[in-house]
């Protein structure tokens, strides 16, 4: 293999911070073609989460510029893209940070093997976890699938250090590549991407401008205050770690170093962060996380496929105040307050018995913060079909979970009263076959201990 030019292949890892690829590259002194792929792959994810991740590699483009290299982007296959640009460049290696997801997977094992076989240097490095899934072992060489023995473990687990930001990169041979606007990456949203813009941190800037507020301002509170559903108690940073705009090594040490410092918050932070960690050791091992029940046992429940009342649910007119301005909320900001998902997930998989998987559909459409790994753990663990998941019969009661974590209401208000802006910004947003109206708020579609009765009745037909 020559020592010609490098095709960086960027995906989820939009940064230059904290950035081993990057490091590597620059070590070695090679001269860079960086490159972004709309491959099948990537254009199969939800609607907001690819619109967001444009917008991503247009702040990622800038960050490039500033360092003398362009982003090329290009459509088509991965591997078919990526033969393309070595030939048009003279490229001597191909490389990535790699992802752990099953579709990625495949398609990157296919890419690699195919150009080792050209000849072409194709080589992957870590990035966009604190520790490669494999790196965490039980005392027996497996992997976890409880979360309290993983964190253990996880905390005991040397984390290297940060690596320096790059000031500058060789830059290879330019070539030509398609204009970002010309992808239309807003069109498929139907909400708009005007009204879901104002509520994106898009960028390496924002991302590190969000953590040091966070340390700053919020980690004190962070463990009281996390669950409450009108405070902005968390660091939102998933919307971040998504698309690699900031490294997970460099939250762990910052975290690490509050905690150190005595800051209360600091140990629930870093157990939320491995929780990100856990979900995706978990999809590397058990791939089928994101498509089946975990627990094969699941199979035989009898879960209702979709259905109208799971079609309220996505509009946010259940007549279940919480469940409402969570969907609602989700419509309108990309994200979601985390308690307020595992109530929405538990009243669609519990009181309306539907299967959770359309429940996971319909975030990865609308969450800017989707990941694939979180999500389908998030959903798992609440229908109690996952490793480590609730029990099934612990059900959440919206109304009741309402009162202690929106005691005053605001929550509620904020998305449901027909005045707030925001409420009146979700009913501009919704597609217009909805035909929905702010009043009269519908009725409740299920008395909350009808639908609790009936899941567990299901439960014990299921295990009769
Ligand atoms: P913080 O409280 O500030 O936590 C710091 C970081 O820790 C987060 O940014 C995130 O990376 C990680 N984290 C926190 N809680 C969890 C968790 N329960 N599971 C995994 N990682 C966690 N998270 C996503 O990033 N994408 C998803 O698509 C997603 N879908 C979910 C679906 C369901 C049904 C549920 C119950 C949870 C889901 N989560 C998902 C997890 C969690 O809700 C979000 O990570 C969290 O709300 C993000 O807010 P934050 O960045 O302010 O988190």
């Amino acid at each position: 293999m020559s020592d010609g030019p490098l095709i960086l292949w960027f995906r989820r890892d939009l940064r230059l911070a904290d950035h081993p690829m990057l490091t590597a590259a620059v070590q070695a002194g090679r001269a860079v073609v960086p490159v972004v792929i709309l491959d099948p792959q990537t254009e199969a994810q939800g609607a907001a989460a690819l619109w967001r991740w444009g917008l991503a590699v247009a702040a990622f483009d800038k960050a490039l510029a500033a360092l003398g290299v362009r982003l090329t982007l290009r459509r088509g296959a991965a591997l078919t893209v990526l033969r393309g640009l070595v030939a048009e460049t003279g490229a001597s290696g191909v490389w990535w940070t790699r992802l752990y997801d099953p579709v990625s997977r495949e398609r990157d094992e296919a890419v690699k093997t195919a150009l080792l076989a050209d000849g072409v240097e194709a080589r992957s490095f870590a990035g966009h976890l604190l520790h490669e899934p494999w790196e965490v072992q039980t005392g027996e060489g497996g992997f976890y699938k409880v979360f309290t023995p993983f964190w253990r473990a996880v905390r005991q687990l040397p984390v290297r250090d940060v690596l320096p930001t790059p000031t500058a990169l060789r830059a290879g041979p330019l070539v030509p590549g398609d204009d970002l606007a010309e992808w239309h990456l807003e069109r498929r949203m139907q909400r708009g991407a005007a009204i879901v813009l104002p509520f994106q941190h898009v960028g390496e800037a924002a991302a590190q401008a969000r953590l040091a507020a966070f340390l700053n301002d919020r980690l004190a509170q962070y463990a009281e205050g996390r669950d409450y559903l009108a405070r902005d108690a968390s660091s939102g940073l998933s919307e971040n770690l998504t698309y690699g705009e900031i490294s997970p090594v460099q939250i762990w040490h910052e975290g690490w170093r509050a905690l150190q410092d005595g800051a209360a918050g600091a140990e629930t932070f870093l157990k939320e962060l491995v929780w990100r960690e856990f979900a995706w050791a978990l999809t590397f091992h058990t791939p089928q996380l994101t498509t089946t029940h975990w627990r094969e046992a699941w199979n035989d429940f009898p879960w209702r496929a979709d259905n109208a009342d799971a079609e309220a649910w996505r509009r946010g007119m259940t007549g279940e105040p919480v469940v409402d301005a969570a969907m609602r909320q989700m419509f309108v900001t990309g994200t979601m307050h985390n308690r307020a998902r595992m109530i929405a997930a538990s009243y669609l998989t519990k009181h309306l018995l539907t299967d959770w998987r359309v429940g996971q559909a319909w975030f990865a459409k609308c969450l800017t913060d989707w990941d694939p790994a979180s999500n389908a753990l998030g959903w798992q663990w609440v229908a109690g079909s996952g490793p480590d998941a609730a029990p099934y019969f612990r059900i959440f009661n919206p109304a009741t979970q309402g009162e202690k974590f929106d005691p005053d209401g605001r929550y509620r208000a904020r998305w449901l009263n027909p005045a707030s802006p925001d409420a009146k910004a979700f009913f501009d947003a919704v597609p217009r076959a909805w035909a929905l109206a702010p009043s009269p708020y519908p009725q409740r579609l299920i008395a909350l201990d009808q639908g609790r009765a009936r899941a567990l009745d299901a439960l014990a037909q299921r295990k009769a």
